[in-house]
């Protein structure tokens, strides 16, 4: 059946009143296999999750695991693509995983991503880029550590759409051109109309996340980012927001806006997306937290991802009030599904972030170490292995599986 199984011996996490997690030492936390290479990325992640956690804590501290169904494997199982125990089990226990969902094309129905990020509310998705000596497109990889935190609530992603010659844009136009005196220029019949809604306390909510990880994590220079010059309304609202946020008195003395920062301290500087597209390709080590809204932190992540070798190497967290949902940053790879051969560290190394989320710092630390190491003995899945081979060097190529082994053999 599709019944999700609880450990009886694991704890549920619980969201205190200021929404900080009360973590016990046998936490339930969901995962969902995810479609495509799913099934094999996922148990790659959880052996080595818990080989992290066993060799970290001695016993002591255990994750008692539970799988939700969505997307394929659900309809199998139950005939719904996103079963509504999953979104319920999801919302008790505060913090999961999950690999890739696909969304069928022509088939109708929404993304159960968007179902997923929309049900508790995750509003910022973080993606902390660094490079841990793979195959890489640029020189000195080791010069890009930057977290992107994207808005995930705002922007064009609220699907506001007019489209060409429909009957409601002709009416949205004559209301802009009539009443708020928009020229016939700007506006002309044949066009079509995407509303961008961008809001105060939306991106305030989404700064001051962004600023408290800046501050927790030592970082030292945050760049706002976004094209304020042309969209006054949105873009350059967020930016000017962002720098009230950087007044409030939680953050005063502590995120600075001139100056040279000193320990304990963050500076905030604003940046306009095309400059900083270019400066990440050029000196990507100028930058350690970059706060940008919905689009532009799609864009901007995908070249940071570039930069160290792709979304097959980088994590991602979608987080919201203390509800956190980790995920590959990859799709579903459907076209190499079934043969063992998709590189797994996207959801391991979210697996990583997850951890250190739960405050379990010194676990997620050893998975970090240990794919170094891996990376090192030249030892990868064959799309590692080939760029290494490329460069001229000799890699050796393992499966999924054994690939997850070499890293937790690591550990
Ligand atoms: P994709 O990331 O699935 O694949 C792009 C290319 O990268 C493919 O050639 C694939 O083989 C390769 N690739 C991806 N991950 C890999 C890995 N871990 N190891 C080795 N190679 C890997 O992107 P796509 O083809 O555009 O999307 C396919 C499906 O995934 C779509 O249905 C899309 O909606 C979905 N998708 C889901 C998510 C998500 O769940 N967050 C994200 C992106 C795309």
């Amino acid at each position: 059946s599709g019944k999700a199984v609880i450990p009886q011996e694991g704890q549920f996490i619980k969201l205190r009143e200021d929404k900080s997690l009360e973590v016990p030492n046998n936490p339930i936390i969901p995962y969902i296999e995810g479609d495509g290479i799913g099934p094999e990325i996922a148990p790659a992640m959880i052996m080595v999750v818990n080989k992290a956690v066993e060799k970290a804590y001695g016993g002591s501290r255990a994750i008692y695991w539970v799988e939700l169904l969505a997307g394929d494997k659900a309809e199998e199982k139950t005939g719904e693509r996103m079963p509504k125990e999953t979104l319920e089990v999801l919302k008790e226990a505060i913090v999961a995983i999950k690999g890739p969902l696909g969304t069928p094309v022509g088939k109708g129905g929404k993304s159960l991503n968007a179902i997923l990020r929309q049900s508790m509310d995750f509003y910022s998705a973080i993606r902390p880029v660094y490079w841990l000596g793979q195959p890489s497109p640029i020189p000195n990889p080791e010069r890009v550590n930057v977290a992107v935190f994207r808005e995930n609530s705002d922007d064009v992603y609220m699907a506001i759409e007019f489209m060409p010659r429909d009957e409601k844009t002709q009416k949205v136009r004559k209301f802009l051109i009539e009443e708020m005196g928009v020229s016939e220029y700007a506006l002309p019949e044949d066009c079509g109309i995407t509303v961008k809604p961008m809001s105060e306390w939306k991106t305030k909510r989404h700064v001051r996340k962004a600023l408290r990880y800046a501050l927790e994590n030592n970082k030292k220079v945050v760049a706002v980012v976004g094209k304020g010059n042309i969209m006054k309304a949105t873009e350059g609202a967020f930016m000017n927001w962002a720098f009230e946020v950087a007044k409030e008195p939680e953050f005063e003395g502590k995120v600075i806006t001139e100056g040279e920062p000193k320990d304990g301290q963050v500076l905030m500087v604003k940046v306009i997306t095309d400059q900083m597209l270019m400066q990440l390709v050029l000196k990507p080590e100028a930058y350690d937290v970059i706060i940008t809204q919905n689009l532009n932190g799609d864009y901007i992540s995908d070249l940071a991802s570039a930069l160290v070798g792709g979304p097959g190497f980088v994590p991602s967290g979608n987080i919201g009030d203390g509800y956190a949902l980790f995920e590959s940053t990859h799709g579903t790879a459907y076209d190499i599904a079934g043969k063992g051969i998709a590189n797994p560290l996207s959801l391991t190394l979210s697996g990583a972030m997850m951890l250190e989320y739960l405050g379990w710092k010194e676990a997620a630390q050893l998975i970090y170490d240990a794919v170094k190491r891996a990376i090192e003995d030249k030892v990868g899945t064959p799309d590692i292995a080939n760029g290494f081979k490329k460069m001229g060097i000799s890699a050796k190529a393992l499966s999924t599986i054994d690939f997850a082994k070499a890293i937790a053999e690591r550990i």
